[in-house]
This record gives C-alpha cells, sequence and structure tokens, in this order.
C-alpha cells in the first residue's frame, strides 16, 4: 500500500504571518494606523516558516549539539563552544540582520517577530536574543561608562558577518531562586570590580558580554550588598583568551539543547557596575528578570501556535475507522483547547507589552533610558503594578499551559507524535518544560505576585476591573478573600489555583478589544 504525507505537510503553511489572522488584528488594534512594518512581518512570515524552520531543523540533531573545546592546538586554555553551522547562520540572520536581539522601532511589529521566529523553538537562537533584549535594556537604563557605552554600540550595530549577544549569570549551586543568598563577590580593583565565584546555570555562555550578579565586598571582608555587573567575555576583541572565567562543563538538558548552558567559575573576572552596585537586585528584576519572562509569555504562544498548526493539519489529513480524525469530538476537543491556549496567550502577550510600554512613559525612546525609580514620573503607578503582578502571574500559567498544549498536539499524531524527525513537537514540549523553570519556578512567581498585591497595596477590584474589565468581576470577592486571610495564614496555594482565571480573564478583554475575529 502507498500511503503518502504530502496533504499533511502542504496543509503546514508556508508563511507563518500571513496564516495568523489573530496575530493581524492583534497587531492592528495595538501598533494603529499605519504601522511601519506590514510588508515586513510578512517577507519574515516565510522567512521563518521556509530557511529559518529548515535551520532549526538541522540544530537539533543530536550531533550538532554545542560542544566546550576546552584547549587550543598549542595547550592553550580557550574554552571556545562550538556551534553548527545552522545555529550560526540562524543567529546571523535572526539578530545580526533582522536586528531581533534589541528592541528597536515599534514593539509592537518588534515583539511579532520574534514570537514568529520563536515558533521554531529555542533553536540556538531565542535564549540569545531574549538575554540580548535584557542586556540592552539594562545598559541603556543605567550604563554610564565606556565599556558600557562600547557594549551597547556593539550590540546594536550586530550584523550578518559579527554579531554580539549578551547573557544574564544569577543562578548559584545553592539555589536560583533565592537571589540574595548568591555567595559570588566582586572585589574592587581600579576603577572596576574583580568577580570571584560559581555560577551554576550559564546559558548562551558563547555570549560576548555577561550581566552578572555578585557581591560587591572588599577582600577578605564580609559580603557586601548584591550589586549588577557587566562582564566583557574578553577584554580585546581579537583575543580567544576569556576574561578570568572557565567554564567548567555544559550541562545535558532536557531541553533547550541546540543553547549552551554551562556551569562557569569567575576568578577575578574583570566586571564594570551596571547601575549602583547596592542596587543589584532591583535592577536585575527591573530590567533584566521582567524581560526574560516577557520572552517567555510570548514564547508559550509561539509553541501553541506550532502546535496548533501541526496537530490541525495532521487532525485534517489523517483518518482512523474510515473518518477524518478531527471529526472525532475527542479529537475535536484537543484541538479546541490548543486553540484556546494559543489565542489567549497571544492576547496577553499583546496586553502585557501594552502595559510594559505604558510603565516606560508616552515617549518609549526617553523612557527606555530612565532608571526605574525615575520610570514612575511619567507613568502611572497603577499600570507598573499592574503589570507586576500579571507578568508573574502569566509566565507560570502561560509556559506550563505551553507544554500541556504541546503534549495534546503529540498525542493527536499518535505514534508519529513521539518521532523526533516527523514533527518539532517532542523538542519544543522539552523547551517548554525549561521555559517553565527558566527566570523563576511557578511557586516563586506565585508567591512574588501575591507579595506585590500586598506589599503595593493594590486594591483587588480596582486592579481586576483594570486589568480584565467586565470579565474580573466574578473574580474580585476571592481575591480580596485571600488577600484579606494572607496576614494570618499562607494562602499561596489557593492564590495559584486563581491565577490562570486571573491571566485568562485579562487574555478575554484584550482579545475583546481586538475586536471580532
Ligand atoms: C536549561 C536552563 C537554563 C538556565 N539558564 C540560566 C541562565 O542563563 N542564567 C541563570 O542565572 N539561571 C539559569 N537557569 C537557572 C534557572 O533560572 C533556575 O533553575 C531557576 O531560577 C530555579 O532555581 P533553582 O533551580 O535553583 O531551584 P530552587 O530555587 O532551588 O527551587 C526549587 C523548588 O523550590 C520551589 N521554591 C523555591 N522558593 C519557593 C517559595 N518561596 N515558595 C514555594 N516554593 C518555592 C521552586 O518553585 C522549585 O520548585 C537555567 C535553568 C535551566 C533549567
Amino acid at each position: 500500500m502507498s500511503y503518502s504525507f504530502e496533504p499533511f505537510l502542504d496543509a503546514l503553511g508556508e508563511n507563518w504571518f500571513d496564516d495568523d489572522p489573530l496575530l493581524q488584528r492583534l497587531l492592528a488594534h495595538h501598533a494603529g494606523p499605519g504601522a511601519p512594518d506590514e510588508d515586513g512581518l510578512a517577507a519574515w512570515g516565510a522567512e521563518v516558516a521556509g530557511p529559518l524552520r529548515e535551520l532549526a531543523e538541522t540544530s537539533a540533531r543530536p550531533e550538532n549539539r554545542p560542544r566546550l573545546r576546552r584547549h587550543d592546538a598549542y595547550g592553550r586554555r580557550v574554552d571556545r563552544i562550538e556551534l553548527p553551522e545552522s545555529t550560526r547562520t540562524a543567529l546571523a540572520e535572526v539578530h545580526g540582520h533582522q536586528g531581533v536581539g534589541a528592541l528597536r522601532g515599534d514593539p509592537y511589529h518588534f515583539y511579532s517577530r520574534a514570537y514568529l521566529y520563536a515558533q521554531n523553538g529555542e533553536a540556538g537562537v531565542v535564549c540569545a536574543t531574549a538575554c540580548t533584549d535584557g542586556l540592552v535594556r539594562a545598559l541603556e537604563a543605567l550604563g554610564d561608562r565606556p565599556v558600557h557605552h562600547e557594549a551597547l554600540e556593539r550590540v546594536r550595530s550586530s550584523s550578518p558577518e559579527r554579531v554580539w549577544h549578551g547573557a544574564q549569570f544569577v543562578t548559584e549551586i545553592q539555589g536560583g531562586s533565592d537571589v540574595p543568598a548568591n555567595l559570588a563577590r566582586a572585589l574592587p580593583d581600579g576603577d572596576a570590580f574583580r568577580v570571584e565565584g560559581r555560577k551554576w546555570f550559564c546559558s548562551n555562555v558563547n555570549a560576548d558580554y555577561f550581566l552578572v550578579t555578585a557581591r560587591a565586598s572588599e577582600s577578605g571582608g564580609e559580603p557586601g550588598p548584591l550589586g549588577l555587573f557587566l562582564v566583557p567575555a574578553r577584554l580585546g576583541a581579537s583575543t580567544a583568551e576569556r576574561n578570568g572565567h572557565t567554564i567548567d562543563r555544559l550541562k545535558e538538558k532536557l531541553g533547550t539543547r541546540e543553547l549552551a548552558t554551562a556551569e562557569v567559575t569567575f576568578h577575578g573576572a574583570r566586571a564594570w557596575p551596571v547601575g549602583p552596585p547596592d542596587r543589584g537586585l532591583p535592577n536585575l528584576v527591573a530590567h533584566v528578570l521582567v524581560t526574560s519572562r516577557f520572552h517567555c509569555v510570548y514564547w508559550a504562544a509561539s509553541a501553541l501556535r506550532r502546535a496548533e498548526r501541526i496537530a490541525g493539519a495532521y487532525a485534517g489529513f489523517r483518518r482512523a475507522f474510515g473518518t477524518p480524525i478531527a471529526d472525532y469530538p475527542l479529537v475535536k476537543g484537543a484541538l479546541a483547547r490548543i486553540r484556546e491556549g494559543r489565542r489567549r496567550a497571544l492576547a496577553a502577550t499583546f496586553g502585557l507589552l501594552s502595559l510594559w510600554e505604558e510603565t516606560r512613559g508616552a515617549e518609549p525612546g526617553e523612557a527606555r533610558r530612565r532608571t526605574p525609580e525615575l520610570a514612575g514620573t511619567g507613568a502611572s503607578q497603577e499600570a507598573r503594578a499592574d503589570f507586576r503582578v500579571l507578568l508573574s502571574l502569566a509566565k507560570p500559567v502561560l509556559t506550563r499551559r505551553a507544554t500541556v498544549g504541546l503534549h495534546e498536539a503529540m498525542m493527536i499524531l499518535g505514534g508519529n507524535g513521539i518521532e523526533e524527525r516527523f514533527s518539532p513537537l517532542p523538542r519544543l514540549w522539552r523547551d517548554a518544560a525549561i521555559m517553565e523553570t527558566w527566570e523563576g519556578p511557578h511557586n516563586v512567581l506565585f508567591t512574588q505576585a501575591l507579595r506585590d498585591l500586598e506589599r503595593l497595596e493594590v486594591e483587588p477590584g480596582g486592579f481586576l476591573e483594570r486589568v480584565a474589565g467586565k470579565k474580573g468581576a466574578g473574580l474580585v470577592d476571592e481575591l480580596a478573600g485571600l488577600l484579606e486571610r494572607s496576614g494570618e495564614e499562607d494562602v499561596t496555594v489557593p492564590f495559584a489555583r486563581l491565577a490562570p482565571r486571573i491571566v485568562d480573564a485579562f487574555a478575554d478583554r484584550i482579545l475583546e478589544e481586538a475586536g471580532p475575529g
């Protein structure tokens, strides 16, 4: 019997912008008329679905995993990360040519580009662009030294020939969530510092610039306050020698395998503070973690969109017991859940971006240079609190939903859903587990959101009305009750149960405002 999968393959789509009316609708609503980049996005939609998809698939092959080369041919320690040609080409195109690593132009179009590319999974690119976005935001807001300006200039002028990118190293062996417990130190040395200590999860370790948390301390003295430091990977543009650090080993990870994640020891790396050395934690959160968490949110929408596309195409093609499987109510139900999850994740992405922009003032260029303290002067304090709380809720809720949705999509493909080369679903599913963990696991973010609601004295009725409109009304009593009880007992468990309903009500409001479709 000859059996052909061609109709399934043909139904996968050749332009991921053109076949996404929801993205177009949200863009039209948020970016407004006369948006500068419609044609560019249509061309990008074809590129991500074609050549960049193929590069992602090549990078995902086991033989193309990143490698750590410790020594060069002359026995010198170089700790070089070797990436396959496919990943280097994709980075050169996505960041070097298209500039997806550093926010520029209209933010809705900018993140639409990132959302379209991320449908290919991590692919050795998404973490690099997310971390670079955070680096640029931190340096634009706080950079005041020549080394900061040089880093910014280089990253912003990245080209296909030379991609300059960033990474962020916070997590230590004793724990990642508890950042104040960091032990790495930064010892003063002339106009700079020298970082000593060990970082336990260092993704995109092949980057040119690292943002590193460390305690600014006197040599032999007590550990000082937590600072945020810029550590160039090398001190000269042409040198192979690393700046005072070694890459000890690469992690063997469940997902994001195309990305080099390492354990790193710093032993005297030259470092320059980004912002006051005693303001490391608030600056890390305001510029770096917020940015990565936002990248996780749109990544969830991207992953669900790919799941929806593949599972939808397969369900329309495959027959079982003489019936197209798409006609079975159980399959229909699974497809509808994936679709709904994707619609809400994308709507939440746009809604969060809109709030984020509001917190940064009316003039985006100007606001981008403000410190977090000053950012409040022109922006609504309410928007800042709403954004902070909603982002902490949306990141765990939506990344979890991406994992579940990808799993459902794999099941719709039956045995073919499990086969690595048949579709990218198994790879995306593994990546999704990383998105759930990276930049704050669920519990930590739910706890943070609850603490922020209390600390910022957010009034539950007003908050839910602002973020969810009429749809929030049904949740007011529940949230108010939890906040009332929280002084006397731990309410994190029921609060975590409420979180998806708040996120969904927020997303539904954004969908309603964007109009029918
Ligand atoms: C593939 C990958 C790449 C990574 N890349 C980087 C990177 O580039 N840079 C970087 O700095 N880090 C990176 N990380 C680390 C990541 O950010 C941490 O794993 C994460 O922050 C959690 O820290 P932890 O693993 O130490 O878990 P822990 O903080 O030890 O948490 C363990 C468990 O305890 C729970 N928990 C902790 N606190 C609370 C609380 N208050 N209430 C309830 N439960 C709680 C958590 O939810 C979790 O389930 C990466 C991780 C992975 C998996």
